[in-house]
């Protein structure tokens, strides 16, 4: 499925000069943000259960932490790259800043397939990324969090060994973490739940009751589990997901056009989001191509899965009832997809600004591990509620006053927040 000619970095520098050039940016400024302010790339041995050594490639990217630490996600994939990080990193800068919480944006990885490590080779692994940047990465210069293929397991084992390390409590150092462990409630439904607090906003602007609407999601892991939860509460109908399947590594799309059952699915899925195609077909799920989601003639896609989703190729499949995109995951649209996307009038929520609850949440949980007080849930979601809500309008409200692209208007926004933030610093 990875595309080997994309590159998502080549991608993140290409919206960002298209936007720099639109602002009108000094060269300087060009320059510092069109790459990462650090880079750190090592070899992470690990010791395997059957006794022998295996060395695992990491990365962590600080992209530009004028606003605040560096903040983002570590994935751990087998196609990871180093550049696939770099435009992780550069993204983060740009959500952290649209919906104007005080950090950066950084990113890291592992190549691995966690479905072929034990708990133990996991941990291992965490562990081992840890002691490599331990020196760069805490609560005041870089706070990495849960992403592809990692949780909360994986977040309190990269805290311990940092706090090892670093001989003391540091709970601030990490987000995701597990609650009564220095997390936040609303984590995991933070991302999927900001993707939906966005989507309804932009239907209400445009007059369309989302109870009226139906959806197809590309994944089936956190974002897009809380998504279709999210969305089929408020009303809407969710005919479609789709998953990897590791055994046939392909993905599968599972649709049921009354309406999918979330806890139907859930108790079909690994633990990775892969859902049981014996299990689904039983259940009445049609078992379709992976990349059936797309053509679905439904109002809404909600891409939730990687990035290269809906590229020249793919946005032919869609369909002309497709009104509305919310991009729950990183990078899912190319810029050739989405001049097509906006010629065709497909009103689109761009991914920095549509995930970034996750994010927003993480810093939340920040926020309570510095009191050591946490909030209740129903507090968390209002509060992200509220500043999802103010970042969707004000983007929106620019893309309208400039007859511009939503993804335009949100770049401009951020990267003139960041801009801001380097010339007050001295950096340009
Ligand atoms: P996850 O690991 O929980 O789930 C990923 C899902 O995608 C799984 O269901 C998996 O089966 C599916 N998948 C993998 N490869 C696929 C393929 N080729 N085709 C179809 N489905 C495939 O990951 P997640 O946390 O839900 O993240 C999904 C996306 O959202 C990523 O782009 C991630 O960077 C982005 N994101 C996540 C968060 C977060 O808080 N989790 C925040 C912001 C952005």
């Amino acid at each position: 499925m990875a595309d080997k000619s994309f590159n998502a970095f080549a991608m993140a520098q290409q919206q960002f000069d298209r936007v720099a050039e639109m602002l009108g940016l000094d060269q300087a400024t060009r320059d510092l943000l069109r790459n990462p302010d650090r880079e750190f790339q090592f070899n992470v041995p690990v010791r395997m259960d059957d006794g022998s050594m295996k060395i695992f490639r990491g990365f962590r990217v600080q992209h530009n932490d004028a606003r605040g630490p560096c903040k983002g996600g570590i994935r751990f994939h087998p196609q990871e790259t180093v550049d696939t990080v770099r435009a992780l990193a550069t993204w983060m800068t740009w959500k952290c800043a649209v919906v104007n919480i005080p950090l950066g944006g950084g990113k890291g990885g592992v190549i691995c397939d966690p479905h072929h490590l034990s708990q133990r080779e996991q941990e291992g692994l965490c562990r081992g990324w840890v002691q490599q940047v331990a020196g760069y990465i805490g609560p005041v210069q870089d706070v990495p969090a849960p992403d592809v293929m990692t949780n909360g397991q994986h977040m309190l084992w990269m805290m311990d060994e940092y706090e090892k390390i670093h001989r003391g409590h540091f709970p601030g150092m990490i987000t995701g973490k597990p609650l009564g462990m220095g997390g936040s409630e609303g984590r995991t439904e933070a991302t999927g739940y900001g993707v939906v607090y966005t989507l309804r906003e932009a239907l209400k602007r445009k007059g369309v009751d989302i109870a009226k609407t139906t959806a197809s999601f590309q994944g089936f892991g956190n974002v897009s589990q809380y998504g279709v939860d999210l969305y089929t509460k408020l009303g809407g109908r969710a005919i479609c997901v789709s998953s990897w399947d590791q055994a046939d590594q392909t993905s599968y799309t599972f649709k049921k056009t009354s309406g999918i059952d979330l806890q139907e699915l859930q108790g079909m899925a690994d633990r990775f989001g892969g859902i049981d195609k014996a299990k689904a077909k039983a259940a009445g799920y049609e078992v379709l191509p992976g990349d059936a989601w797309i053509e679905q003639d439904v109002d809404i896609l909600l891409p939730c899965a990687l990035e290269n989703q809906v590229n020249a190729t793919t946005v032919k499949k869609i369909g002309k009832r497709v009104k509305f995109m919310a991009e729950g995951a990183n990078g899912p649209t190319t810029p050739e997809a989405d001049e097509i996307l906006f010629a065709n009038g497909v009103y689109t929520i761009p991914d920095f600004l549509c995930n970034a609850g996750g994010v927003t949440c993480s810093y939340f949980e920040q926020v309570q591990c510095n009191m050591n007080y946490f909030w209740p849930k129903d507090e968390v979601l209002e509060r992200l509620d509220a500043i999802m809500t103010k970042a969707f309008h004000g983007v929106a409200d620019l893309a309208e006053a400039q007859n511009v692209h939503m993804r335009d208007a949100a770049y401009m926004i951020a990267i003139q927040r960041v801009a801001e933030a380097c010339r007050l610093r001295g950096r340009v």
